[in-house]
Protein backbone atom coordinates (compact mmCIF):
# COMPACT_ATOMS: atom_id res chain seq x y z
CA UNK A 1 0.00 0.00 0.00
CA UNK A 2 1.32 3.41 -0.66
CA UNK A 3 0.50 6.39 1.35
CA UNK A 4 1.92 9.53 0.74
CA UNK A 5 2.01 13.08 2.81
CA UNK A 6 1.25 15.68 1.84
CA UNK A 7 1.88 18.60 4.51
CA UNK A 8 0.99 22.04 3.25
CA UNK A 9 2.27 25.73 4.49
CA UNK A 10 4.74 27.96 3.77
CA UNK A 11 5.54 28.38 7.35
CA UNK A 12 6.99 25.04 7.44
CA UNK A 13 9.47 25.36 4.55
CA UNK A 14 10.67 28.89 5.77
CA UNK A 15 11.55 26.90 9.35
CA UNK A 16 8.99 29.01 11.30
CA UNK A 17 7.00 25.84 12.34
CA UNK A 18 8.15 22.51 12.62
CA UNK A 19 6.51 19.91 10.79
CA UNK A 20 5.08 18.33 13.71
CA UNK A 21 2.39 16.59 11.30
CA UNK A 22 4.97 14.25 9.43
CA UNK A 23 6.06 13.09 12.68
CA UNK A 24 2.48 12.48 14.29
CA UNK A 25 1.01 10.65 11.44
CA UNK A 26 3.98 8.59 10.54
CA UNK A 27 4.25 6.92 13.69
CA UNK A 28 -0.24 6.87 13.61
CA UNK A 29 -0.23 5.36 10.22
CA UNK A 30 2.90 3.15 10.95
CA UNK A 31 0.69 1.60 14.00
CA UNK A 32 -1.86 1.07 11.58
CA UNK A 33 0.07 -1.12 9.24
CA UNK A 34 0.21 1.62 6.34
CA UNK A 35 3.55 2.77 6.30
CA UNK A 36 3.69 6.42 5.51
CA UNK A 37 6.07 5.89 1.94
CA UNK A 38 6.14 9.36 0.44
CA UNK A 39 6.45 12.90 2.31
CA UNK A 40 6.30 16.37 0.54
CA UNK A 41 5.76 19.29 1.88
CA UNK A 42 4.61 22.01 -0.08
CA UNK A 43 4.10 26.35 -0.32
CA UNK A 44 0.64 27.52 -0.12
CA UNK A 45 1.32 29.79 -3.38
CA UNK A 46 0.58 29.06 -6.48
CA UNK A 47 -0.39 25.79 -7.90
CA UNK A 48 1.87 23.69 -5.62
CA UNK A 49 -0.84 21.53 -3.76
CA UNK A 50 -2.78 20.55 -6.87
CA UNK A 51 0.38 19.61 -8.43
CA UNK A 52 1.39 17.69 -5.66
CA UNK A 53 -1.80 16.09 -5.35
CA UNK A 54 -2.06 15.21 -8.81
CA UNK A 55 1.26 13.90 -9.12
CA UNK A 56 0.75 11.28 -5.49
CA UNK A 57 -2.44 10.33 -7.59
CA UNK A 58 -0.10 8.32 -9.90
CA UNK A 59 1.14 6.02 -7.58
CA UNK A 60 -0.74 6.27 -3.52
CA UNK A 61 -3.40 4.53 -2.81
CA UNK A 62 -4.02 6.36 0.33
CA UNK A 63 -2.71 10.69 0.06
CA UNK A 64 -3.10 12.70 3.53
CA UNK A 65 -2.86 16.45 2.61
CA UNK A 66 -2.84 19.01 6.29
CA UNK A 67 -2.85 22.30 6.04
CA UNK A 68 -4.70 25.00 3.78
CA UNK A 69 -8.40 24.29 5.35
CA UNK A 70 -8.56 27.79 7.19
CA UNK A 71 -10.63 30.83 6.17
CA UNK A 72 -7.57 33.43 4.88
CA UNK A 73 -6.61 33.74 1.25
CA UNK A 74 -3.07 31.41 2.03
CA UNK A 75 -5.68 28.46 2.73
CA UNK A 76 -6.20 26.84 -0.72
CA UNK A 77 -6.29 22.92 -0.34
CA UNK A 78 -9.61 22.59 -0.74
CA UNK A 79 -10.52 25.12 -3.40
CA UNK A 80 -7.04 23.54 -4.91
CA UNK A 81 -7.93 19.91 -4.86
CA UNK A 82 -11.61 20.51 -6.07
CA UNK A 83 -10.31 22.13 -9.25
CA UNK A 84 -8.01 19.51 -9.94
CA UNK A 85 -10.85 16.96 -9.78
CA UNK A 86 -13.30 19.11 -10.94
CA UNK A 87 -15.82 18.67 -8.03
CA UNK A 88 -18.44 21.56 -7.73
CA UNK A 89 -18.26 22.68 -4.07
CA UNK A 90 -21.25 23.44 -1.82
CA UNK A 91 -22.32 24.55 1.63
CA UNK A 92 -23.41 22.00 3.96
CA UNK A 93 -25.41 23.48 6.71
CA UNK A 94 -24.66 21.15 8.98
CA UNK A 95 -20.79 22.60 8.91
CA UNK A 96 -21.70 25.55 9.06
CA UNK A 97 -23.83 25.05 12.56
CA UNK A 98 -20.82 23.15 13.98
CA UNK A 99 -18.82 26.30 13.19
CA UNK A 100 -20.84 28.46 15.04
CA UNK A 101 -21.20 26.01 17.83
CA UNK A 102 -16.92 25.90 18.11
CA UNK A 103 -16.68 30.29 17.95
CA UNK A 104 -19.71 30.34 20.48
CA UNK A 105 -18.23 27.75 22.85
CA UNK A 106 -14.93 29.95 23.08
CA UNK A 107 -16.82 32.97 24.39
CA UNK A 108 -15.28 35.44 22.42
CA UNK A 109 -18.34 37.71 20.28
CA UNK A 110 -18.03 36.85 16.55
CA UNK A 111 -16.03 38.15 14.44
CA UNK A 112 -17.97 41.17 11.70
CA UNK A 113 -16.57 38.56 8.89
CA UNK A 114 -18.32 35.64 10.81
CA UNK A 115 -20.49 34.75 8.00
CA UNK A 116 -18.06 35.06 5.30
CA UNK A 117 -15.18 32.89 7.27
CA UNK A 118 -17.85 30.41 7.90
CA UNK A 119 -18.95 30.32 4.71
CA UNK A 120 -15.80 29.35 3.19
CA UNK A 121 -15.12 26.82 5.33
CA UNK A 122 -18.16 25.65 5.19
CA UNK A 123 -18.03 24.70 1.54
CA UNK A 124 -17.45 20.88 0.84
CA UNK A 125 -16.95 19.27 -2.68
CA UNK A 126 -18.99 17.04 -3.99
CA UNK A 127 -18.78 13.68 -2.93
CA UNK A 128 -16.45 14.49 0.22
CA UNK A 129 -17.18 12.49 4.02
CA UNK A 130 -17.02 15.93 6.46
CA UNK A 131 -14.62 14.20 9.10
CA UNK A 132 -16.00 17.00 12.07
CA UNK A 133 -13.69 19.58 13.80
CA UNK A 134 -14.47 19.25 17.12
CA UNK A 135 -11.83 21.57 18.34
CA UNK A 136 -11.46 24.65 15.16
CA UNK A 137 -13.74 25.86 12.44
CA UNK A 138 -12.82 23.44 9.80
CA UNK A 139 -13.48 20.18 9.29
CA UNK A 140 -11.43 17.65 7.82
CA UNK A 141 -12.46 15.92 4.47
CA UNK A 142 -12.52 12.65 2.95
CA UNK A 143 -12.87 11.76 -0.47
CA UNK A 144 -13.17 8.30 -2.78
CA UNK A 145 -11.44 8.55 -5.84
CA UNK A 146 -12.37 5.77 -8.21
CA UNK A 147 -9.61 3.65 -10.42
CA UNK A 148 -9.71 3.26 -13.98
CA UNK A 149 -9.25 -0.48 -13.28
CA UNK A 150 -12.54 -2.49 -12.30
CA UNK A 151 -12.06 -4.26 -9.21
CA UNK A 152 -9.71 -1.95 -7.29
CA UNK A 153 -9.95 -0.26 -4.20
CA UNK A 154 -10.74 3.11 -4.76
CA UNK A 155 -8.11 5.62 -3.26
CA UNK A 156 -8.99 8.11 -0.63
CA UNK A 157 -7.86 10.94 -0.56
CA UNK A 158 -8.13 12.40 3.01
CA UNK A 159 -7.47 16.79 4.01
CA UNK A 160 -7.18 17.51 7.76
CA UNK A 161 -6.65 20.89 9.05
CA UNK A 162 -3.34 22.41 10.60
CA UNK A 163 -3.92 23.06 13.83
CA UNK A 164 -2.22 19.91 15.79
CA UNK A 165 -4.94 20.40 18.29
CA UNK A 166 -7.68 19.84 15.33
CA UNK A 167 -5.51 17.68 13.47
CA UNK A 168 -5.09 14.79 16.00
CA UNK A 169 -8.53 14.47 17.17
CA UNK A 170 -10.04 14.22 13.58
CA UNK A 171 -7.67 11.87 12.91
CA UNK A 172 -8.18 9.40 15.84
CA UNK A 173 -11.78 9.77 15.87
CA UNK A 174 -12.52 9.87 12.51
CA UNK A 175 -9.66 8.91 9.87
CA UNK A 176 -8.49 5.97 11.86
CA UNK A 177 -12.02 3.89 11.90
CA UNK A 178 -12.77 5.17 7.84
CA UNK A 179 -8.74 3.67 7.63
CA UNK A 180 -9.37 0.14 8.66
CA UNK A 181 -13.01 0.24 6.60
CA UNK A 182 -11.64 1.18 3.91
CA UNK A 183 -7.93 -1.07 3.73
CA UNK A 184 -8.42 -4.13 5.80
CA UNK A 185 -4.48 -3.92 5.57
CA UNK A 186 -3.57 -3.81 9.58
CA UNK A 187 -1.54 -6.83 9.86
CA UNK A 188 0.47 -6.87 7.11
CA UNK A 189 3.31 -4.22 8.64
CA UNK A 190 4.29 -5.03 12.50
CA UNK A 191 6.79 -3.17 14.02
CA UNK A 192 7.62 -2.43 17.55
CA UNK A 193 10.12 -0.05 19.00
CA UNK A 194 12.50 -0.29 22.31
CA UNK A 195 13.83 2.33 24.17
CA UNK A 196 17.09 1.94 25.70
CA UNK A 197 19.29 3.88 27.90
CA UNK A 198 23.21 3.82 29.05
CA UNK A 199 24.31 1.74 25.82
CA UNK A 200 25.67 3.40 22.10
CA UNK A 201 24.12 3.22 19.03
CA UNK A 202 26.66 0.77 18.26
CA UNK A 203 27.22 -1.43 21.16
CA UNK A 204 23.20 -2.05 20.46
CA UNK A 205 23.95 -3.07 17.24
CA UNK A 206 26.88 -4.94 17.69
CA UNK A 207 24.66 -7.07 20.81
CA UNK A 208 21.53 -8.03 18.89
CA UNK A 209 22.42 -8.22 15.71
CA UNK A 210 24.45 -11.57 15.15
CA UNK A 211 21.35 -12.74 16.41
CA UNK A 212 18.96 -11.71 13.85
CA UNK A 213 20.95 -12.56 11.12
CA UNK A 214 18.47 -15.28 9.80
CA UNK A 215 15.63 -13.60 10.83
CA UNK A 216 16.83 -10.30 8.26
CA UNK A 217 17.26 -13.20 5.78
CA UNK A 218 13.53 -13.49 5.86
CA UNK A 219 12.12 -10.31 5.97
CA UNK A 220 12.92 -8.27 9.15
CA UNK A 221 13.90 -4.97 9.16
CA UNK A 222 16.19 -3.54 11.89
CA UNK A 223 16.10 0.33 12.38
CA UNK A 224 18.72 2.17 14.96
CA UNK A 225 17.78 5.71 15.94
CA UNK A 226 20.14 7.60 18.50
CA UNK A 227 18.65 10.21 20.13
CA UNK A 228 20.35 12.75 22.86
CA UNK A 229 21.48 9.98 25.50
CA UNK A 230 19.17 6.85 24.04
CA UNK A 231 18.81 4.70 21.46
CA UNK A 232 15.50 2.91 19.59
CA UNK A 233 15.75 0.07 17.92
CA UNK A 234 13.13 -0.75 16.12
CA UNK A 235 11.86 -3.85 14.81
CA UNK A 236 9.63 -4.34 11.83
CA UNK A 237 8.16 -6.43 8.74
CA UNK A 238 6.26 -7.34 6.39
CA UNK A 239 3.67 -9.39 4.53
CA UNK A 240 1.93 -12.46 6.39
CA UNK A 241 4.64 -13.98 8.24
CA UNK A 242 5.23 -10.02 9.77
CA UNK A 243 3.72 -10.33 12.93
CA UNK A 244 6.07 -14.11 13.72
CA UNK A 245 9.25 -12.76 12.72
CA UNK A 246 8.59 -9.20 14.67
CA UNK A 247 7.48 -11.20 18.04
CA UNK A 248 10.18 -13.23 17.28
CA UNK A 249 13.33 -10.82 17.08
CA UNK A 250 11.48 -8.86 19.71
CA UNK A 251 11.78 -11.70 22.12
CA UNK A 252 15.70 -12.14 21.25
CA UNK A 253 16.29 -8.49 21.76
CA UNK A 254 13.96 -8.60 24.62
CA UNK A 255 16.94 -11.19 26.31
CA UNK A 256 20.00 -9.67 25.03
CA UNK A 257 19.24 -5.32 25.80
CA UNK A 258 18.00 -6.81 29.32
CA UNK A 259 17.87 -3.62 32.05
CA UNK A 260 19.11 -1.51 28.94
CA UNK A 261 15.47 -1.04 27.87
CA UNK A 262 13.48 1.21 29.57
CA UNK A 263 10.60 0.79 27.67
CA UNK A 264 8.62 -1.42 24.88
CA UNK A 265 5.30 0.75 23.99
CA UNK A 266 5.83 4.68 24.07
CA UNK A 267 6.24 5.57 27.30
CA UNK A 268 8.95 8.08 28.13
CA UNK A 269 11.81 7.39 30.94
CA UNK A 270 9.86 9.73 32.73
CA UNK A 271 6.91 7.80 32.78
CA UNK A 272 8.03 4.32 33.41
CA UNK A 273 9.97 5.67 36.66
CA UNK A 274 6.98 7.28 37.46
CA UNK A 275 4.83 4.45 36.72
CA UNK A 276 7.42 2.31 39.05
CA UNK A 277 7.39 4.31 42.00
CA UNK A 278 3.47 4.03 42.02
CA UNK A 279 3.57 0.31 41.97
CA UNK A 280 5.72 0.62 44.80
CA UNK A 281 3.57 3.23 46.92
CA UNK A 282 6.91 5.33 46.83
CA UNK A 283 7.15 8.91 46.89
CA UNK A 284 10.02 11.46 45.47
CA UNK A 285 11.82 14.40 45.77
CA UNK A 286 14.18 16.19 43.72
CA UNK A 287 16.88 18.75 44.53
CA UNK A 288 18.77 20.25 41.80
CA UNK A 289 21.25 22.87 40.97
CA UNK A 290 22.86 23.13 37.45
CA UNK A 291 19.57 21.11 36.03
CA UNK A 292 17.53 24.20 37.17
CA UNK A 293 14.21 22.26 37.48
CA UNK A 294 14.10 20.35 34.49
CA UNK A 295 14.35 17.38 36.26
CA UNK A 296 11.07 18.38 38.16
CA UNK A 297 10.07 19.52 35.19
CA UNK A 298 10.22 16.24 32.94
CA UNK A 299 8.45 14.59 35.96
CA UNK A 300 5.25 16.72 36.08
CA UNK A 301 4.99 16.45 32.12
CA UNK A 302 3.42 12.99 33.11
CA UNK A 303 -0.25 13.07 34.08
CA UNK A 304 -0.68 12.11 37.52
CA UNK A 305 2.66 12.76 38.83
CA UNK A 306 1.60 14.33 41.66
CA UNK A 307 0.82 11.13 43.52
CA UNK A 308 4.15 10.29 43.74
CA UNK A 309 5.96 13.70 42.97
CA UNK A 310 6.03 15.50 46.13
CA UNK A 311 7.80 18.01 44.50
CA UNK A 312 11.60 19.83 43.77
CA UNK A 313 13.59 22.48 44.83
CA UNK A 314 16.02 24.35 42.78
CA UNK A 315 18.61 25.39 44.85
CA UNK A 316 21.14 26.99 42.93
CA UNK A 317 22.83 29.14 45.28
CA UNK A 318 24.88 27.96 48.56
CA UNK A 319 22.77 29.79 50.57
CA UNK A 320 19.41 27.83 49.43
CA UNK A 321 21.90 24.60 49.73
CA UNK A 322 21.89 25.20 53.06
CA UNK A 323 18.74 26.73 54.35
CA UNK A 324 16.55 24.18 52.05
CA UNK A 325 18.70 21.44 52.19
CA UNK A 326 20.42 21.68 55.27
CA UNK A 327 24.00 20.99 53.84
CA UNK A 328 26.73 22.58 55.97
CA UNK A 329 28.80 25.00 55.52
CA UNK A 330 32.20 23.11 56.22
CA UNK A 331 30.89 21.05 53.75
CA UNK A 332 30.91 23.63 51.21
CA UNK A 333 34.00 24.93 51.89
CA UNK A 334 36.06 22.15 52.29
CA UNK A 335 34.79 20.57 48.82
CA UNK A 336 33.00 22.72 46.87
CA UNK A 337 29.25 22.84 45.49
CA UNK A 338 30.19 20.79 42.92
CA UNK A 339 31.16 17.81 45.07
CA UNK A 340 30.34 14.35 45.82
CA UNK A 341 30.20 15.76 49.77
CA UNK A 342 28.03 18.06 48.73
CA UNK A 343 25.42 15.98 46.68
CA UNK A 344 25.02 13.34 48.82
CA UNK A 345 24.15 16.37 51.64
CA UNK A 346 21.46 17.68 49.11
CA UNK A 347 19.75 14.19 49.09
CA UNK A 348 20.14 13.40 52.63
CA UNK A 349 18.16 16.97 53.26
CA UNK A 350 15.64 16.45 50.94
CA UNK A 351 14.78 12.70 51.78
CA UNK A 352 15.22 14.40 55.97
CA UNK A 353 12.95 17.40 55.07
CA UNK A 354 10.55 16.90 52.30
CA UNK A 355 8.49 12.90 53.37
CA UNK A 356 9.62 11.12 50.37
CA UNK A 357 11.00 7.31 49.77
CA UNK A 358 13.45 8.53 47.53
CA UNK A 359 15.72 11.99 46.83
CA UNK A 360 17.20 12.78 43.92
CA UNK A 361 19.93 15.12 44.15
CA UNK A 362 21.63 16.94 41.21
CA UNK A 363 25.02 19.46 41.05
CA UNK A 364 27.24 19.94 38.20
CA UNK A 365 29.36 22.48 36.13
CA UNK A 366 27.27 23.06 32.83
CA UNK A 367 30.08 25.68 31.64
CA UNK A 368 31.40 26.75 29.38
CA UNK A 369 33.46 28.23 32.00
CA UNK A 370 33.49 27.00 35.72
CA UNK A 371 35.95 24.12 35.20
CA UNK A 372 39.18 22.62 37.08
CA UNK A 373 41.82 20.40 36.11
CA UNK A 374 39.88 18.47 39.30
CA UNK A 375 36.56 19.33 38.28
CA UNK A 376 36.34 19.99 34.44
CA UNK A 377 33.35 21.75 32.45
CA UNK A 378 30.71 18.82 32.28
CA UNK A 379 31.44 16.76 35.69
CA UNK A 380 27.91 16.18 38.00
CA UNK A 381 27.43 14.69 40.88
CA UNK A 382 23.88 12.40 40.97
CA UNK A 383 23.09 11.63 44.10
CA UNK A 384 20.19 9.11 45.53
CA UNK A 385 18.91 8.61 49.08
CA UNK A 386 16.64 6.26 50.16
CA UNK A 387 16.63 5.23 54.07
CA UNK A 388 18.93 3.09 53.12
CA UNK A 389 21.25 5.35 52.77
CA UNK A 390 22.47 7.57 49.62
CA UNK A 391 24.56 6.73 46.69
CA UNK A 392 26.44 9.49 44.37
CA UNK A 393 27.81 8.53 40.94
CA UNK A 394 29.88 11.38 39.04
CA UNK A 395 29.60 11.70 35.26
CA UNK A 396 31.10 13.51 32.75
CA UNK A 397 28.45 15.34 30.21
CA UNK A 398 30.78 17.41 28.30
CA UNK A 399 27.94 19.06 26.15
CA UNK A 400 26.80 22.66 25.24
CA UNK A 401 24.35 23.62 28.44
CA UNK A 402 20.86 22.53 26.95
CA UNK A 403 22.38 18.85 26.15
CA UNK A 404 24.16 18.89 29.71
CA UNK A 405 20.58 19.58 31.37
CA UNK A 406 18.85 17.19 29.68
CA UNK A 407 21.63 14.24 29.62
CA UNK A 408 22.32 15.05 33.30
CA UNK A 409 18.42 14.69 33.75
CA UNK A 410 17.84 10.93 31.70
CA UNK A 411 20.98 9.72 33.93
CA UNK A 412 18.95 10.67 37.11
CA UNK A 413 16.03 9.08 35.99
CA UNK A 414 17.75 6.27 34.92
CA UNK A 415 19.27 5.96 38.46
CA UNK A 416 16.76 5.44 39.56
CA UNK A 417 14.95 3.77 37.57
CA UNK A 418 17.50 1.30 37.95
CA UNK A 419 17.13 1.19 41.70
CA UNK A 420 13.56 0.63 41.46
CA UNK A 421 13.88 -2.37 39.58
CA UNK A 422 16.25 -4.10 41.50
CA UNK A 423 15.27 -5.70 45.01
CA UNK A 424 16.30 -3.81 48.10
CA UNK A 425 19.77 -3.68 49.33
CA UNK A 426 20.55 -4.25 45.78
CA UNK A 427 21.13 -1.04 44.21
CA UNK A 428 24.73 -0.71 44.72
CA UNK A 429 25.50 -0.55 40.66
CA UNK A 430 26.12 2.79 38.76
CA UNK A 431 24.14 3.52 36.10
CA UNK A 432 25.97 3.38 33.11
CA UNK A 433 26.90 6.60 31.01
CA UNK A 434 24.74 7.84 28.36
P1 LIG B 1 -3.25 26.08 8.26
O1 LIG B 1 -4.44 25.21 8.41
O2 LIG B 1 -2.33 25.68 7.16
O3 LIG B 1 -3.62 27.52 8.14
O4 LIG B 1 -2.41 25.95 9.57
C1 LIG B 1 -2.89 26.39 10.80
C2 LIG B 1 -1.88 26.25 11.89
O5 LIG B 1 -1.37 24.92 11.95
C3 LIG B 1 -0.67 27.15 11.73
O6 LIG B 1 -0.31 27.67 13.00
C4 LIG B 1 0.38 26.21 11.23
O7 LIG B 1 1.68 26.64 11.50
C5 LIG B 1 0.04 24.91 11.92
N1 LIG B 1 0.52 23.82 11.11
C6 LIG B 1 0.21 23.61 9.81
N2 LIG B 1 0.86 22.54 9.31
C7 LIG B 1 1.63 22.07 10.33
C8 LIG B 1 2.55 20.97 10.46
N3 LIG B 1 2.84 20.20 9.40
N4 LIG B 1 3.14 20.77 11.64
C9 LIG B 1 2.86 21.59 12.67
N5 LIG B 1 2.01 22.62 12.63
C10 LIG B 1 1.40 22.88 11.47
MG1 LIG C 1 -1.64 27.57 6.11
Amino acid sequence: MFVELITTGSELLLGATLNTHQQWLGRQLAELGMPVSRQLTVPDSGTAIAEAVADALQRADLIITTGGLGPTSDDRTRDEIARLLGLQMTEDPDVLKQIEIVFKRRNHPLPPNFKSIASIQAQVPAGAIVLKNEHGSAPGLSLEIPRTTVGQIPRQLIMLPGPPRELQPIFTEHVIPLLKSKFSASGSFVSTTFHTIGIGESRVEAAIRPHLVELEARGLEIGYCARTGEVDVRLSAQGPAAMELVKEAAQRVRRLMGKYTYSEDRRILEEVVLGLLREQGKKLVTAESCTGGLLAHCLTNVAGASDMFVGGLVTYSNELKQSLLGVRADTLAAHGAVSEETAREMALGALARYGADYALAITGIAGPTGGSAEKPVGTVFIALADRAGVEVERNQNPFDRETFKFITVRQSLEKLRRRLLSSPGDGQQKSPQV
